[in-house]
This record gives C-alpha cells, structure tokens and sequence, in this order.
C-alpha cells in the first residue's frame, strides 16, 4: 500500500508556479491576484480561506482577504462582486462557502464572472466541464485529477465508484473520471444518499471516491484488494484530547480500508492540500489568459 501524499504532491505543483511567477514577475507582468470572501465567523471557513491566502504568498501571488460580518446583506456581497469582476488588477475571486442562510450561493457564485471564477462553481464553468470544452476545473475534483497524475495512477477502463453527488465535489469528479481528457476513460458509478446497495457496488470499484461527509463511512469490507481510495470527508470531531478541541477525521476508515489498497490519501495530509494547489492552477491560469490577449 502507498499513501498518497496531497502535502508533497500539492508541494511540487506549488513550486513549479512560484518559478513560473517568477519568470511573469522578471518579465514585468502582472502577477495573478486572488481575491477570497469570507462570510461570517465560521472556524472551518476561517481555516480553509487562511490556508487559501498562505498558498498565494508561498507562490508569490497577490491576494486580498475580504471580510464580511454574518449579517452583511446579499445586495452588498453582490456589488463587491461585480466591481471585482469589473477590476483589471483582479484575476481570480472566490466567496467561501458555506454562506449564511439569507444569502443564495447560486445567486452569488452565478454573479462571479466566468473569467474570474477560479472555483470552477459558475453554471457556465460547469456546463463546458460537461460539454468537455476547455473551462476552470472545480478546485476539489481538480486537486484529485492532479494526485492521480503525480502517482501517475491510471483511470482508462477502470472502474470508479464516486459516493456523493455534490455539485462541488462528487458530481464534477464524476463527470472528469468518465470524459475523454487525461485522467477520464473510467466507467463510473456515482452513488448518493438513495443509492441501494452501495455496499456491493463500492466493492467492484478499482477506484473508490468518498465524498460525503460521514466520518468512517468506507469500511473495509466495502473495497476490493488492491483498490485506489480517495478520501475527500472532512468531519471536525469533538476531541476534547486535543487543544483545538477537534480532530479531522475523513469518510474513510483508515486503519482497516489502507490494509487492502493500493494507494490511499490520508485525512488530512491527502485532497485538502491537492484543492488548494488547484485553485493556485486555476488562478495562474485566470491571470496567464490576459498576457496572451
Ligand atoms: P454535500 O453535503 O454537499 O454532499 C454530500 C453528498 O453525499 C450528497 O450528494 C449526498 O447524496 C451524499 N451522501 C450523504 N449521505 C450519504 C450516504 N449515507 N450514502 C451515500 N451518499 C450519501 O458535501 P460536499 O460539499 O460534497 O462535501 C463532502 C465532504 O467532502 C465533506 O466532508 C466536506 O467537508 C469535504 N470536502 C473536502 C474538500 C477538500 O478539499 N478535501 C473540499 C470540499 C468538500
């Protein structure tokens, strides 16, 4: 069994990007500028967003951290939006998710200029993913893509079985592992809460996906011998042993699932770094588009 590294494997892909800003910055270009808004005060929000801004420094991207109290309205979080979308200087914008109940995320995130939407969630992000044109990548699906290419792990014929269907998460990657790009060619089966008999179908999968929020829930009797797991759950669990006051855990159970794989992640240490490596992809990506205009 090897684990799959998402801290080294995230490592090497952001030290290509700094050399590659670095050759922008030497050029005298503009760097890529990454604007994230954060909504509210929410722990795991403020971690994510937090390690957001810390990548962009580490590759020596701009970015801006704007923040909003809980209460703002949905008209203000849409007008700093579009003036966002109208600024030269700003090459990507995320709004961190979750938002609070009075603020729609279909309205904010279809308010997000396509160019600039580096979290690959706008509808027309989606439907060219869909369509196989050439689009933004949600960032999670994208991070996985990446970790397959990094341990140069083959999808063409295999079999992978995604559990969730988030339009985040496990519908993207569905759609990704069954296209005919690098790192699709799978047949895939994609399970949900109505899913009958996940059990037996998870354990046909020679890839295995877990993307939906229940700590454990991939057990070892549901994986074949040799299979690839994906654990992309993260689940804060009261633990009163540690100082946060929490512990991590992921959909997968790690102890007993990695005796029979072949290549597992770990959580964390697996797909949360990978994520955060695509969306510095996706932002250089954003920004590396208007030097060629
Ligand atoms: P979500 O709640 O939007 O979707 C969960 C999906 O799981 C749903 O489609 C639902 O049908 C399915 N599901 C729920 N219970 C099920 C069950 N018992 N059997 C089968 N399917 C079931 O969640 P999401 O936003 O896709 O996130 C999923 C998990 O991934 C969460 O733990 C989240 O924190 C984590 N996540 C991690 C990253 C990362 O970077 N590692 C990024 C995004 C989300």
């Amino acid at each position: 069994m090897q684990i799959l590294n998402g801290k080294e494997a995230a490592q090497s892909i952001k030290d290509a990007l700094k050399l590659e800003v670095a050759q922008l910055a030497a050029n005298g270009k503009e760097v890529p500028h990454l604007v994230a808004i954060l909504i509210g005060n929410n722990g795991a929000s403020e971690t994510y967003v937090g390690a957001k801004v810390k990548a962009c420094e580490e590759v020596g991207f701009k970015s801006t951290l704007i923040r909003f109290e809980e209460t703002v309205s949905a008209f203000k979080v849409l007008e700093t939006i579009r003036d966002l979308n109208r600024d030269p200087d700003v090459d990507g914008i995320l709004v961190q998710l979750p938002l609070p109940e009075h603020i729609s995320a279909d309205e904010v995130i279809t308010c997000i200029d396509p160019a600039k939407d580096v979290d690959g969630f706008h509808p027309n992000t989606i439907g060219k993913l869909v369509l196989g044109q050439p689009s933004f990548i949600p960032a999670t699906p994208y991070g996985i893509i990446l970790m397959l290419e990094h341990y140069k792990i083959e999808t063409k014929g295999r079999h992978a079985v995604v559990i969730g269907r988030s339009n985040i998460v496990g519908r993207p990657m569905s759609i990704l592992l069954s296209g005919s790009g690098s790192y699709g060619n799978a047949t895939v089966t994609i399970c949900h809460s109505h899913t009958q008999n996940l059990k037996e179908i998870c354990a046909t999968a020679d890839i295995v996906i877990a993307a939906l929020g229940r700590p454990g829930f991939v057990t070892e009797d549901m994986v074949k011998e040799g299979a690839v797991i994906i654990d992309v759950g993260i689940t804060r669990i009261a633990d009163e042993t540690r100082k946060s006051g929490y512990r991590i855990s992921g959909d997968v159970d790690f102890p007993a699932v990695s005796q029979k794989a072949s290549f597992i992640t770990p959580v964390p240490g697996g797909v949360g770094p990978m994520t955060i490596a695509a969306l510095m992809k996706n932002t250089f990506k954003a920004c590396a588009v208007k030097h060629y205009e």
